[in-house]
This record gives structure tokens, sequence and C-alpha cells, in this order.
């Protein structure tokens, strides 16, 4: 309710500032709004201030600010999902907005047609037919300008649950998208693996050559694992760690496939783009289960046998019931 009150305040804002009610433009005026980020409040009290209108290069500009402020990428991960969440609320409230002036333009005429049919005269006759004329053209206006706004709220929708099942960064599928994939192997019963791989060393990275190399090396591998793994579907699970569900029970198969790509990955000869210094070969630790009674149980399993790979050396994959991916393979 009070969400619902926080989404209608938004969507007022917006129109108040003549911007329309996209993604961005939602999660700008919501964290505005509610006081949530230290540099929109910041960036905007000034803009109001001195009477100045919003543009939507000014929000675009703000909200850029507003990323890269916040470096704990969970933070704007969470910020992100939070906004999606509300424009589908919003949009929802505008569908409903638009249906209830449907009915009442059907209301209106019927109640006019009911004086017409209970026997009305001259003036009263034509004043009831001038009146149902004038409400069907109003509603006609109405009704083209609605369907507009349905229409770009539509796109708008499609562009924000496709936001909300990928990650920003790396344009793989995100963890909530991820949910989504396990919830329906677990309704359909099938049996799969799981593998949580995660970069060894990945904050040396980081701390030698930047942030930035650091985005750009995890989108190489999400990129590198996407294709190694084909046609499984590979998830970035959380900062440096990505997911991969494979429909077969066979753990072994999923593990050998894993520890190829890790192989293909380390061979690369990386250099760090702007001074073309060569990077040391990026190695990643994975575990790999079956699944198990549930998709949590499994997710654990897959977790210690990576924590086991991290403790034991890292640069390997360890899979259920067996020892390193090597040994699964030469035992198959
Ligand atoms: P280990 O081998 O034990 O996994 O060591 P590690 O350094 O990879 O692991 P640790 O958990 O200590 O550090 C992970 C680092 O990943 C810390 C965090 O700043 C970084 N990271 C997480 N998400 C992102 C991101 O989106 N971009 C960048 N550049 N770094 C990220
Ligand atoms: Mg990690
Ligand atoms: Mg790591």
């Amino acid at each position: 309710m009070k969400q619902d009150a926080i989404g209608r305040d938004v969507l007022a804002f917006l129109s108040g500032n003549l911007l329309d009610p996209t993604p961005l433009n939602y999660r700008f005026g919501y964290l505005y709004l509610t006081r949530s980020s230290k540099v929109i409040c910041h960036e905007t009290d000034t803009y109001i201030e001195n009477g100045l209108r919003m543009k939507q290069e000014t929000i675009v500009e703000i909200m850029g600010k507003h990323a890269s402020a916040s470096d704990d990428p969970e933070e704007r991960i969470a910020a992100r999902d939070e906004a999606v969440e509300m424009f589908l609320n919003a949009a929802g409230d505008l569908a409903r907005e638009t249906k209830r002036q449907a009915d009442g333009v059907g209301r209106d005429i019927a109640e006019e047609s009911q004086a017409i049919r209970a026997g009305a005269e001259g003036e009263d006759l034509k004043g009831a037919i001038r009146r149902i004329l004038d409400r069907a053209s109003e509603a006609e206006r109405e009704l083209s300008t609605a369907s507009s706004r349905i229409d770009r709220l539509q796109r708008d929708l499609d562009e924000a649950r496709n936001k909300a099942l990928v990650d920003e960064l790396t344009g793989i599928p995100n963890r909530r998208a991820t949910r989504g994939l396990i919830q329906d192997l677990e309704i359909r019963k099938v049996r799969y693996c799981a593998a949580i791989i995660d970069i060894d060393h990945f904050k040396a990275i980081n701390d030698s050559y930047g942030h930035a190399v650091g985005d750009r090396a995890l989108r190489l591998v999400a990129e590198a694992l996407t294709e190694a793994l084909e046609p499984w579907p590979v998830s970035r699970w959380g900062g440096e760690e990505f997911l991969v569900l494979a429909e077969t029970p066979d753990a072994a198969k999923l593990a050998e496939q894993v520890e190829a790509a890790k192989e293909a990955l380390s061979e690369r000869n990386l250099k760090v783009r702007e001074t073309d210094e060569p990077m040391s070969p990026i190695t990643f630790s994975a575990g790999v289960a079956v699944n198990a009674e549930t998709s949590e149980a499994t997710l654990r399993k897959a977790d210690d046998l990576l924590y086991e790979a991290k403790k034991t050396g890292r640069n390997k994959v360890l899979v259920e019931g067996a020892g390193p991916a090597d040994a699964a393979q030469d035992a198959a």
C-alpha cells in the first residue's frame, strides 16, 4: 500500500517534469523522492533550487554519477532490482486507471441512452444525442492517447522485464534469471547438475590494474564461459562468480567441460588495453554437484566443493563423488 503511494508520487513527479515514465526515469524519481541516493539528491536539489527543469540528458548524467558513486556491485544490483519492481507496480496502476476511464465512458453513454429509451423528446432528445456524440468523440481522443501510452508502457515494460533478468555488466543472465531456471528444472523434475565457478584472486586484478580492467575481465570470462559451455546456460551468480546449469545427471561430463573452459581461458594471452602490459592468465576454481533434494542443497554441495578447490590450491574443478575433474575424466 505504502509502496503504491510512492509509485504514484514518482509518476506524478515525472509527469510534472514532463518526463516519460521509462525505467531509468522511474528509478531516478524513486531514488530522489525517497532520498535514498546522496548523489541524486544533491544534484537534483541544485537543479530544482535554481528553478531549472530536469531534462532527459541531465537525468542520464545524474544516474551515471549515481551508479559510479556506488562501488558496491551488490548494492547497485539491489537498487536496480528494486526500481524495476516499483516500475512494474506503477505500470499495473496505470493500466488499471485506463481501464477505469474506459468503463466511465461506457457508463456515461449508457445513462444518456437510457434517457432516449425512456422516451425523451424534442430538446431533451437532441441534448441526449449531442452529449452521446460529444462523449464518444472525447472518448475516442482519450482512447487514442491511452492506447499510445499503453503501447509505450508495454515496450518499457518488456525492456524492464528483460533488464531485470540480464546482468548489466556482462549481458548474461543474472542471479534472478537463474533462480527462475532452477525453479523450472525442479517443476519439470529433471535431473541436472550445477557448477559454481569463482575467479581466482580476482581482487588482485582490480588492485593491480584498476576496477575498469576488472570489469572488462569479468565480461571476457562471461563470454568465454558462455561460449565454452554452450548449450548450457551460464549466469552471473555474484561479483566474480558464475553458475552453470546442465540438464544431465552426469556431473563428470559437466566438470569435464568446465575444465576445458578453464584451460582455454588460461591459455589466452591477455593484455591491458591502454598500456599493452601483459596480464597474468585468468584462472578459476569450480565445484560441480548433482541435483539433491532441494536446489539449496544442490548449490550448497557445489559451493562446498568450490571452497575445497580454493583451499587446496585453486585453478581446479572439483566434482561430486570424485577427485579433480581430470580424475573423473580418467575414470569415465
Ligand atoms: P579467491 O581466489 O579466494 O576467490 O580470491 P578473490 O580475490 O577472487 O576473491 P575475493 O572475494 O576476495 O574478491 C572478489 C573481488 O571481486 C572483490 C570485489 O571488489 C570484486 N568484484 C566483485 N564484483 C565486481 C565487479 O562488478 N567489477 C569489478 N571490477 N570487481 C568486482
Ligand atoms: Mg567470490
Ligand atoms: Mg574469487
